[in-house]
């Protein structure tokens, strides 16, 4: 690379948007319980800042999510924040817990502007679902998402939103499964997807390592049922039998990898495309949790002045010569290549 400052000709095409850290759920896998709620001294993004990230980005931007820390729709300004993406024609992807669809302002509001919704639900009964999702209630949550299928179906299915459904599976809720996909598939959802529980030390029981032969069986069973019904349906891979026994160390744990040499260029896709605005105001470049440098606060001089601004630009030079912080040589969301592969129309030169 010339010398020179590596300033981003467009706009970000991609951005994340905390909203609001509030959840009115508390469920017992959750990171949530794992980080200091009280040391959060603002909890919502507010309208102000939002306003101000929608006049300078959405007229660029293709895709928005918001918050994966809260609940999105338990924002206080969540009806405005619907309401001024779709002014702009903003398609909104978001993962909720579903309680908030029983509302009508709030259902009609996000049909506006819904794009991609995932719905994070647990268990196929009342019992397990409250057990697990605690101070969640089921039946709200069922008639809330089976309402919203039902009005987005009436959508020309070029405005129609695509609505799936996300469960971890885990030893509270594995017997439940193929039954899952029956209840989802019965409010209306177009697709279904299974994640594994990321363990904290006290659930560990919870984990399905310990149970390879259930969770295979009713991986099975789940995966008839979706086929009967004609849904799409994606799990984990079943867990080959023979494989290490639970709690067994693999031979290459321990072993760091190692770092890309220091002179490597880094293809980050982040940096010059995406970008990602905290609940505060902060922009942070990606959400690789190990990266902890700020690039700037929109609520200061506006998204613009951190986009082209010494932090971004110290970020895409270091990311270029070979320099980068180690939490880019260790990142795992991108392709890592030659100096020479970096192609030069993702910067412009002083
Ligand atoms: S941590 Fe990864 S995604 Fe984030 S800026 Fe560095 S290379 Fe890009």
């Amino acid at each position: 690379m010339a010398a020179g400052r590596p300033l981003c000709k467009g706009m970000p095409i991609h951005l994340t948007i905390g909203n609001t850290h509030r959840c009115n759920f508390d469920c017992f896998m959750c990171f949530r319980r794992h980080i200091d709620l009280k040391a959060i001294t603002q909890w919502d993004l507010g309208i102000k800042t939002f306003r101000q990230i929608a006049m300078e980005c959405f007229p660029y931007t293709l895709r928005v999510e918001l918050s994966v820390s809260g609940e999105p729709l338990a924002s206080p300004t969540i009806i405005e924040e619907l309401n001024l993406s779709a002014e702009y024609g903003i398609r909104l992807n978001m993962t909720t817990n579903g309680s908030y669809l029983i509302r009508d302002q709030i259902r009609q509001a996000l049909l506006n502007t819904a794009g991609d919704i995932s719905v994070s639900f647990d268990g196929a009964t009342k019992d397990t679902f409250e057990r697990i999702r605690r101070r969640g209630n089921f039946n709200a949550v069922v008639n809330g998402v089976r309402t919203f299928n039902e009005e987005r179906k009436k959508l020309p299915a070029s405005n129609r939103p695509n609505v799936g459904a996300t469960t971890v599976l885990m030893h509270s809720t594995i017997n439940e499964l193929p039954s899952w996909v029956s209840l989802m598939h019965k409010i209306g959802m177009d697709s279904l997807e299974g994640s594994h529980i990321l363990v904290p030390a006290d659930r560990d029981q919870e984990s399905l390592v310990h149970y390879k032969i259930l969770y295979n069986k009713m991986r099975e069973e789940s995966l008839a049922e979706a086929r009967a019904r004609s849904i799409p349906l994606i799990l984990p891979p079943p867990f080959p039998l023979e494989d290490q026994t639970p709690g067994e160390k693999s031979t290459e744990e321990g072993t760091p990898a190692p770092l890309p040499s220091k002179d490597s260029s880094i293809l980050c896709p982040y940096v010059w495309h995406r970008s990602w605005i905290q609940y505060d105001g902060s922009v942070s470049p990606c959400c690789n949790p190990n990266f902890r440098s700020s690039m700037g606060n929109v609520n200061e001089n506006g998204f613009k002045a951190v986009w082209n601004g010494p932090a971004y630009q110290k970020l895409r030079r270091s990311l270029r010569s070979g320099t980068a912080d180690p939490a880019c040589r260790t990142c795992h969301l991108v392709l890592r290549q030659d100096r020479e592969a970096v192609p030069d129309d993702l910067f412009i030169i002083n």
